[in-house]
């Protein structure tokens, strides 16, 4: 399948995703990831972005297109992929219509995970994500804690509040969101893609995903 994943940080685009690679063996791309390996690694694309993510601000829309024109190139986008945080501007939705029809890759849909700002500042405050770039696991405190405190179950490694995760960040964050991508749902209308799911649940999402998709 080829999806776009809308939706507020914290909506579980990320957890979807993950269960969805599990069902055809379509690839989750979260630019959110990639940039948080490459400020890991420290390259040249680390280094600029950090500032940008510590924040809450949107990386620059030149920076992220460089990365996905050549994300989509890459063989395990054949079997189909989960965009995960990409697009989140109009310009980076138009960028994408280009891309995809210069490859003539057709999406499937945008499904727009819906959830109430009060559950999502709940989960943001206390979500944990493993250190290790190559894993990234997502925890929380309250509804998923890792088996032994502080460390991934997968891999070992720490597990951490993420550095845009504090108060003021994820407040900037949600600001950000209802400005620069709220309005992709309307794009995404018009363009006859949208998809809307009431996303309290992540397993109830993924059933509505699968039987629109069997549908089409
Ligand atoms: P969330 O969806 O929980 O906010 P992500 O992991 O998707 O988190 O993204 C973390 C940060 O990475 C964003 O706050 C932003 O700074 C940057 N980022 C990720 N994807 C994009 C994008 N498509 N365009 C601009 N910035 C991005
Ligand atoms: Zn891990």
């Amino acid at each position: 399948m080829r999806l776009i994943l809308l939706g507020a940080p914290g909506a579980g685009k990320g957890t979807v995703a993950k269960l969805l690679t599990q069902l055809d063996g379509s690839v989750q791309i979260s630019t959110g990831d990639i940039l948080r390996g490459a400020v890991q690694a420290g390259t040249e694309l680390g280094k600029k972005a950090k500032e940008y993510m510590d924040r809450g601000d949107l990386v620059p829309d030149d920076l992220i297109l460089g990365i996905m024109e050549k994300r989509f190139l890459e063989p395990d986008c054949q079997k189909g992929f989960l965009l995960d945080g990409f697009p989140r501007t109009i310009p980076q939705a138009d960028a994408l219509k280009k891309i995809l029809v210069k490859l003539n890759i057709k999406l499937d849909m945008a499904v727009n995970l819906e959830v109430p700002r009060e559950v999502i500042l709940d989960r943001l405050s206390t979500r944990r994500t493993c250190v290790n770039s190559s894993c990234q696991a997502i925890y929380n405190v309250k509804s998923m804690p890792p088996k032994v405190a502080g460390k991934c179950d997968k891999c070992g490694s720490e597990i951490v509040q993420r550095a845009d995760e504090t108060e003021a960040a994820i407040s900037k964050r949600l600001d950000t969101y209802n400005e620069k991508t709220a309005p992709l749902i309307g794009f995404y209308k018009k363009e006859g893609l949208l998809f809307d799911v009431n996303a309290t649940a992540s397993d109830t999402v993924v059933n509505a995903i699968k039987r629109k998709i069997d549908g089409i």
